[in-house]
């Protein structure tokens, strides 16, 4: 069994490292820790609504604060690691949370 396994789309756990450790799933780059929101350590990226056509016009209008298409990419790479609509205020939501460090597969990932 390899000591390298993607746990997510574009996100892979190293069980070698120590501590174990999340990686771009593409280019290896070590993103953090395996029990931390690889979110905090990738190159952010904030794109207003506003400017993403009709799907999302009259965000900004109904709420008080502009609302974002914020992803999320290695900063090795340049890969998108995820995306998420959100107010511009709101801090990265987790969503790939590992049971433990040496498991990894559907059942390992989830929801907080
Ligand atoms: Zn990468």
């Amino acid at each position: 069994m390899s000591d390298r396994v993607r746990v997510h789309e574009y996100i892979a756990l190293d069980r070698a490292a120590e501590p174990p450790a999340l990686l771009c799933a593409d280019c290896g780059w070590r993103l953090c820790d395996w029990a931390e929101n690889y979110r905090l350590h990738a190159v952010v990226v904030d794109t207003a609504t506003s400017a993403l056509g009709g799907l999302f016009r009259g965000l900004e209008e109904s709420l008080d604060e502009q609302i974002v298409l914020r992803a999320y990419h290695c900063p090795s790479c340049g890969r998108r690691l995820d995306a998420e609509v959100c107010p511009e205020s709101a801090e990265p939501m987790w969503d790939l949370k590992l049971a433990g460090p040496g498991v990894a597969g559907p059942t390992a990932a989830g929801l907080s």
